[in-house]
C-alpha cells in the first residue's frame, strides 16, 4: 500500500515511529487493521535511540526487560545495550514487521482538529513535497515523552561563539580530542556523556544544580555460550527477562510507599561515591541532599571516577551567564570553553505537540492542560478530544522500568477501544469528565505518599504547580490490568451519522 494522497481519509494516523508508534502499527496490523498512516519528522525509525547519538548512549533498564516481548532479541551484546544496538533493533522490528510501507518519513504532523460533523479529525502534515490535509478517524499520538529537547534560559547563550549543541543533538563533526569542554546538567544522559568526554578533553567542566544518586550499572556482556543458548531455547529468554522485570519491580514500594525500604540500595549508592572518589569535598558536593529515588536514580561505575578525575572540575556555583567564550558562575569566575554540551532534558510537563490538537469545543489540548492540568484517563484519552489515544502520556512515566511495558500495556487498552469501537458500530469514543477526575483523583492521592512528592527534591517528573504529571504511582502490573480491556462503561459512544469514506477534504 502506498501512503495516501492529499485529501485521502485514514481509519488511523499514528504520529512518530519511536518504540510506542512502532508497537501500536504492529499491533493494529495483527487486528487486521491496515488502514493506518505512521508519520515520523525524522528520516527513520527509533525515536530516542535515532537523536540520541552522544559518546556512551545506552540504556539503564537491561536490554532483555528494555524491548518489545513480542520481539525478543538472544543477540543483545551485553545487559545494558548501547544505543546504536537498540536503534539496529528497533529498524530490524520494523523491517520484519511488514508494516514500513505505510510510515511517511521526514514528515512533520502539524496540527489536528476534531471535525464533530463528520466524526473525524482534519490532520495537516508537512512532508517533501508540501504540506497536506488528511482525515483520519482515529489519532494516536506516540510523539514521545523525552523527544523535545528542553535548552536552559541561560543569559548570553545565543553568543557563545564555541561549538554548543543538546545532549540528543549531538554535533558529530565537532572534533573533542583535546577540547576544553564543559558539560551542563547531571541527569541521566550526563553522567553516560561525562566519562566519554573526560577520556578525550584536555579540560572538562561539568555543572551540577542537583547531585544525582547514581547506583553501580553492573553490566556484563553476553558470551557467544549465553547467546546460542537464549537464541536456541527462547523459553530461557522468557525466563531471563521475567527475573530481571521482578527485580526492578522490588523498587516500587521505596518509591511509592516507605522510601526507608530503598535503605541498602541507598548504601550502595553512598559505596559507589566512596569506591570512585577520595576527596572529601568531592564527595560531599556529589552526594544527594534528598531522599533516594525523589529524582531518577542513575546508573554507571565510571562517572565518579571521571568527576575526580584531575582534568575535571565539578562546578556547583549556579551558571549567571555565557560569554561568547566561556561560562561565568555566580561567584563572578569565568571558565573558558571550546564545546558547551547542554544536557539539560526535555520537555516533559508541557508537551508542544499538546499545543496544535484542537478537541471538540475549539479549544487546544495544551490550553485545556493549562488551564485544569495535565491529565488523561488511563494515561491515554482525554475528555473533549474524541478517538484521540496517547501513547506515554500523563502519570505513565517510570523511575525504575522499562517504558516499553508500559507502551505494550497502553496499545493493548487502544487495540481493544478499535476492536470494540467496530464490533459495536461506533464512531467515537470519549472518555467521560467524571471518569477522568476519578481516575486522576486517585492518582494524586496516591502521590502524596510516593517519594517524588515527599522526598525534598524538585525534578522534571513536577509541573509547576508541584503536581506529578508524569509518573505512575503504583506497581506496572496494576497498570498492565488496568489497561486490559477496553471500559466502554467509562466513555460517551458516538454512533456514525456519515459513513467514513475516502473522500476527498479540501487540502
Ligand atoms: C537518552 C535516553 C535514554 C533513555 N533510556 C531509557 C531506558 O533505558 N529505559 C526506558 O524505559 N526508557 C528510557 N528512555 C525513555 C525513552 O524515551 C522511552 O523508553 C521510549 O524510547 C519512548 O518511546 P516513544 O516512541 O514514546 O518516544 P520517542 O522514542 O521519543 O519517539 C517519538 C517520535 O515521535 C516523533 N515526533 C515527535 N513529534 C512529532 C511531530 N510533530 N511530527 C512527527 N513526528 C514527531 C519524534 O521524532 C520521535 O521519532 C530514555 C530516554 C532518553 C532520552
Amino acid at each position: 500500500m502506498t501512503p495516501p494522497e492529499v485529501g485521502e481519509h485514514v481509519d488511523h494516523l499514528i504520529v512518530g515511529a519511536g518504540f510506542a508508534g512502532l508497537c501500536a502499527a504492529i499491533k493494529l496490523q495483527e487486528d487486521g487493521e491496515r488502514d493506518f498512516l505512521v508519520v515520523e519528522k525524522g528520516p527513520d525509525v527509533g525515536g530516542t535511540w535515532r537523536d540520541n547519538t552522544y559518546p556512551g548512549a545506552a540504556c539503564d533498564v537491561p536490554s532483555q526487560l528494555y524491548s518489545f516481548s513480542f520481539a525478543p532479541n538472544p543477540e543483545w551484546s551485553s545487559s545494558y545495550s548501547p544505543g546504536p544496538e537498540i536503534q539496529d533493533y528497533i529498524r530490524g522490528v520494523a523491517a520484519r514487521s511488514g508494516t514500513l510501507d505505510r510510515f511517511v518519513f521526514d514528515t512533520t504532523f502539524d496540527d489536528a482538529s476534531w471535525d464533530g460533523a463528520a466524526g473525524r479529525w482534519t490532520v495537516r502534515i508537512t512532508g517533501p513535497g508540501g504540506s497536506r490535509t488528511l482525515t483520519a478517524t482515529t489519532l494516536i499520538l506516540g510523539a514521545g515523552g523525552l523527544s523535545e529537547p528542553r535548552l536552559p534560559d541561560i543569559e548570553g547563550i545565543g553568543t557563545f561563539g564555541g561549538a554548543l549543541f543538546h545532549s540528543s543533538r549531538w554535533d558529530h563533526s565537532v572534533d573533542l580530542t583535546g577540547k576544553r569542554i564543559a558539560v551542563i546538567g547531571t541527569g541521566a544522559s550526563a553522567i553516560q556523556i561525562v566519562p566519554e568526554l573526560q577520556a578525550v578533553a584536555s579540560h572538562l567542566d561539568v555543572y551540577q544544580r542537583t547531585a544525582p544518586w547514581v547506583i553501580p550499572r553492573n553490566d556484563r556482556t553476553y558470551g557467544a555460550l549465553e547467546r546460542r543458548l537464549l537464541r536456541t531455547v527462547p523459553a530461557l529468554g522468557r525466563l531471563y527477562r521475567t527475573g530481571i522485570y521482578w527485580a526492578h519491580e522490588g523498587y516500587v514500594p521505596a518509591f511509592t510507599i516507605e522510601p526507608k525500604i530503598a535503605a541498602p540500595a541507598k548504601k550502595t549508592a553512598i559505596a559507589n561515591i566512596h569506591r570512585g572518589i577520595t576527596d572529601p569535598a568531592l564527595r560531599e558536593k556529589v552526594t544527594p541532599y534528598f531522599e533516594f529515588g525523589c529524582k531518577r536514580v542513575l546508573r554507571s561505575n565510571t562517572y565518579y571516577p571521571a568527576l575526580a578525575a584531575d582534568s575535571t572540575e565539578l562546578v556547583t556555583d549556579p551558571i549567571a551567564r555565557i560569554t561568547e567564550t566561556g561560562v561565568v558562575t555566580a561567584d563572578g569566575v569565568e571558565r573558558p570553553v571550546d564545546v558547551l554540551v547542554v544536557a539539560t532534558g526535555f520537555y516533559t510537563t508541557e508537551l508542544p505537540v499538546t499545543d496544535h490538537i484542537t478537541g471538540s469545543e475549539g479549544r487546544t489540548l495544551g490550553a485545556v492542560w493549562r488551564e485544569r492540568g495535565m491529565a488523561a484517563y488511563k494515561g491515554t484519552t482525554v475528555p473533549g478530544f474524541p478517538n484521540l489515544f496517547m501513547l506515554v502520556g500523563p502519570n505513565t512515566g517510570q523511575g525504575h522500568t522499562s517504558m516499553v511495558f508500559i507502551i505494550e500495556s497502553q496499545v493493548a487498552y487502544v487495540r481493544d477501544a478499535i476492536r470494540t469501537m467496530r464490533s459495536r458500530g461506533w464512531a467515537s469514543v470519549e472518555p467521560r469528565p467524571q471518569a477522568l477526575r476519578r481516575w486522576n483523583s486517585d492518582l494524586q492521592r496516591r502521590m502524596r505518599r510516593t517519594v517524588w512528592t515527599r522526598g525534598g527534591c524538585s525534578s522534571w517528573y513536577l509541573d509547576e504547580h508541584g503536581r506529578n504529571t508524569t509518573l505512575w504511582p503504583k506497581s506496572t502490573i496494576t497498570f498492565r490490568r488496568q489497561l486490559a480491556a477496553f471500559d466502554p462503561d467509562a466513555y460517551d459512544v458516538r454512533r456514525p451519522t456519515t459513513t467514513p469514506s475516502r473522500e476527498d477534504v479540501p487540502a
